[in-house]
Formats: structure tokens, sequence, C-alpha cells
């Protein structure tokens, strides 16, 4: 049973298109790709993060807070929609950041200081080990100030979150009889798991036959399985109490994670230059860039021969080239 997502903060430009890469799948004799454009759920909101925070600071404006804190990566696209939304808003808004300051400021960060965003870094070990004390002690310091503060968690993956991609889940739906597709694959690169679980418990509960797929960029797939999983419990302890949590099938795959968080191989840089000449759409090194060059891998192994239909994600993530353009410029084939 699909269950009625809450009002949200209205924040992405919704229903995104669902098209064909009718030119890039002619070239692959595999199943047609279709992409799910949540690159454009806004300019400079543009992305995955846009669905979830829609929820997320829903719930912070009912509580009454004025201020948002969240953390990342210095490249986060999470970090720098959430500054933009507190200034479309009106809110303060506090990045907790993992690693060196970017001199000068590029990209996302960029971006993020623009709108106005209070922001403190912290080396790498000192976020492994810090982090959870410094957005407690930023959000005392902002509750004592008169600003009270509500802390997303990373990617906005929670059980709040998870709204985001349950009710895209009814969108993609609603596409696929526009069109008149059976997906057997949904897929989208994971990072925090939030997109993959809500995805999965919305095809889940509206009784899709689609295989909903996380490419990871980082992390195992345990780790998927567990974070997701605790997810999906949180959203049925604060929405559905009375219910007893089931949990979807949760199918991630690691086999592409390459080098680490943020790290690209020649295989990523091509798929984004293939797909940006074939079809004139810009995928990122860190996240889509990585999971379309799996699922690209995948098509040409001859694993979804079967298949007629594929749907792939765009999670946005545009900005996140910039950093990477001495990389982009080394010739890749
Ligand atoms: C955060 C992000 C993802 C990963 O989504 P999660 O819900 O965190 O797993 C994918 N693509 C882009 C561009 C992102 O910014």
């Amino acid at each position: 049973m699909y269950f009625e997502p809450p009002v949200t903060a209205s924040l992405a430009r919704l229903p995104t298109p669902l098209q064909a890469l009718d030119r890039l799948s002619n070239t692959l004799a595999g199943p047609r790709i279709w992409i799910k454009r949540d690159d454009l759920t806004g300019t400079l909101l543009t992305g995955n993060k846009i669905r979830k925070l829609e929820f997320v600071v829903a719930r912070a404006l009912a509580q009454g807070k004025t201020t948002l804190i969240t953390c990342g990566g210095v490249q986060s696209n999470h970090c720098r929609a959430t500054a933009l939304v507190a200034a479309q808003l009106g809110l303060s808004c506090h990045l907790v950041l993992r690693g060196e300051p970017p001199s000068p400021a590029d990209g996302n960060n960029l971006l993020a200081e623009l709108a106005g965003a209070n922001i403190t870094y912290l080396s790498h070990s000192d976020y492994t080990r810090e982090l959870t004390s410094t957005l407690t002690s930023l959000q005392a310091q902002y509750d004592a100030a008169g600003r009270p503060a509500y802390v997303i968690p990373t990617g906005a993956s929670d059980g709040v979150g998870l709204w985001g991609y349950y009710s895209a889940a009814r969108e993609l739906a609603h596409d696929f009889s526009v069109h008149g597709i059976t997906p057997q694959l949904i897929c989208c690169a994971t990072g925090s798991g939030g997109t993959h679980a809500g995805l999965a418990l919305g095809i889940a509960h509206l009784e899709l036959d689609s295989q909903v797929r996380g490419y990871a960029v980082c992390d195992s797939r345990r780790y998927f399985e567990q974070k997701e999983r605790a997810d999906i419990v949180q959203w049925y302890q604060i929405y559905h109490p009375s219910i007893k949590p089931s949990i979807p099938s949760l199918e991630i795959n690691d086999e592409y994670i390459g080098a680490g968080y943020g790290h690209a191989n020649a295989e990523v840089f091509a798929a984004i230059k293939l797909l940006a000449r074939t079809e004139g759409i810009i995928l990122d090194p860190v996240y889509t860039g990585k999971a379309f060059a799996g699922l690209l891998e995948q098509i040409r192994r001859g694993e979804l021969h079967s298949a007629s239909d594929v749907v792939f994600v765009h999670t946005g993530g545009v900005y996140g080239i910039f950093p990477y353009r001495q990389q982009l410029q080394t010739p890749t084939s």
C-alpha cells in the first residue's frame, strides 16, 4: 500500500522529465536507456537533494527552526543545496565540511559561500572523530543565540528525507504509464542511501515489478543495506508507528567504487564525455558518472540483455565537474 506523503516546503521543480536516450542506446546493442532528469529539479537547487530537502525543511519550519546545520565533503551537492535553500527562505545556515578550504573556492563550495553559509572546515581525521560533537555544539550555540537550529544528517538521508524518493517513485510510475513501458531496472548513484532506499520502498509499495539498483560511490554493499534498513525503520516509526516495518529488497552494487569517494577513473570520465556528446547531458565524476559507467559496463557485458527498458535516475551534481577540469581535459579514448 502506498502512503500519501506529507506537505512539503515546495522547493523542487516537479515533475521532472523522463526521456529516452535513443542515440546512446543505439550504439550499445542493449536495452533502451531512459533518464529521469532530476538534474532539472532546479538550476541552483539541482539534483536529488532537493526532493529530500522539501520534506526535511518543511519539518524544520514546522518545529519553528530558523537555522539549518548540515555536513558533507567540501564539494557536497547537498551542502550547496542546503545553503541556497536557507538563503531562499531567510534562514541561517552552518555547514561542517570535510577537508581543507579550497583556494580559490570552486564548484559547489563557491556557491555555498556566495549563499552566505557559515562554514567550519574539519580535516579528514577530525571529521571522523569530531563530527557529531561539532554538530551538537553548533546546534547549542544557535539555540542559545535565539536562532533555533535543525541538524540535517549527511545527504538528508534519514526517515524524513526518505519521502523525497518515495514520492519520486510515484512520479516514475506515472511516467511509465505515459510512455507505455515497464522497465526491468531503475538505477541511481548511492552515496548516503536515501535516494535508493526511498525508491526501493516506493516501488515496492506501488507494487511495480522493476528492480531498483544503487551503484555505490563509496562504502560497501553491507554498509548500505544496514543504513537503508535503519532509515526505513525510522520512517515507519515517525509516520506509521502502529505498522510493523516491512523492508523491501535492497539491491546495492559496490563493484564500481574504484579508488573511493571522489576518485574517478578513466571509465568514469569516458562515460561523462560519451553522454555529453551523444545526448547533451552532463554527469559528474563523484556520483552520476560513476554510476552511469557501471551501468554501461553491465550493458556492454550483456548482463541486461533480456531487459527492454532501463531507467537511470540523473541525480544532478553538475557543479562537481569544475574541480575536475584537469582530468576532464586529458584524452580518455
Ligand atoms: C548525494 C548525491 C547522490 C547520492 O544520493 P544518496 O541519496 O546520498 O545516496 C547521487 N548523485 C548526486 C549528484 C548527489 O549529490
